[in-house]
């Protein structure tokens, strides 16, 4: 009898022992695996960041063509010296590229056009609350239904379509909207036409997967002058201004 209980006992033992071995050795193998994955991605992301850095151009944070004017970073009217091309006005030292880029999208779609460059700050204030004025009463661009709403609830919708005063990038005299069709709306060349954008010095500011950089919706129509070779890395590498500028020095 007393044989039988320690023989159980025994059983019991060597039952819980094997329990516990198959946790830990099952625990351990997936510390490992986890270990080895999170390994690989490390890996996979100093690959990718030597990739980005590898051919990095020459460029600086204080470069003028690099300029950063957002929500996040306002700036007071900054008086750039300008020229007119066609029905809007740009920075003189981007006339040419402006020029250039246009005929070149124009050989995609002859309706292409120049629809804003330029803006003052105040010029952009007055635009502005003439946007806030308009979803307040119901006849804005998000607001259309003719119902009046707070102006905290109007700037919310504004700014998903026009950026407050010194916060616009039209004020650089850098950016500018062209398309074959009125701005607010989606062109069907738009694609075809962003892809010549970095040739002339250009990129399309606000794509379609980077409002969390950019803070701005999709918009086809806005180009921004950054120069031919910053133009060409950041499409390379699908970066916005704001995440490009983050990998340069002041
Ligand atoms: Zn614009």
């Amino acid at each position: 009898m007393k044989k039988r209980i320690l023989l159980s006992l025994s059983l019991l033992v060597l039952l819980i022992a094997a329990v516990i071995a198959a946790i830990l050795f099952s625990s351990s193998s997936s510390t490992k695996k986890e270990t080895a994955q999170s390994a690989h991605e490390r890996t996979a992301q100093t690959n990718k960041n030597a990739a980005l850095l590898k051919d990095l151009p020459d460029a600086k944070r204080s470069d003028w063509e690099l300029v950063l004017v957002s929500r996040d970073s306002p700036q007071p009217e900054m008086n750039p010296d300008l020229a007119t091309v066609g029905n809007i006005q740009v920075d003189q030292r981007i006339v040419q590229s402006t020029e250039q880029f246009l005929a070149a999208a124009q050989k995609i779609s002859p309706a292409e056009h120049l629809i804003s460059g330029y803006r003052s700050v105040a010029y952009q204030n007055t635009l502005y609350e003439g946007y806030i004025k308009d979803e307040m009463e119901g006849h804005g661009t998000v607001n259309t239904d003719g119902s009046t709403i707070s102006r905290e609830q109007a700037i919310k919708n504004v700014q998903t379509y026009s950026q407050p005063p010194e916060s616009s990038e039209h004020n650089t005299g850098l950016a500018i909207d062209m398309s074959d069709i009125d701005s607010l709306n989606e062109s069907t060349v738009a694609q075809q036409v962003a892809e010549l954008a970095p040739d002339y010095g250009f990129v399309l500011r606000f794509p379609k997967d980077k409002k969390s950089t950019t803070g701005v919706d999709y918009e086809d129509w806005h180009f921004r002058y950054v120069g031919v070779e910053n133009a060409k890395y950041m499409t390379t590498h699908h970066l916005t201004l704001e995440e490009y500028r983050s990998l340069l020095p002041d």
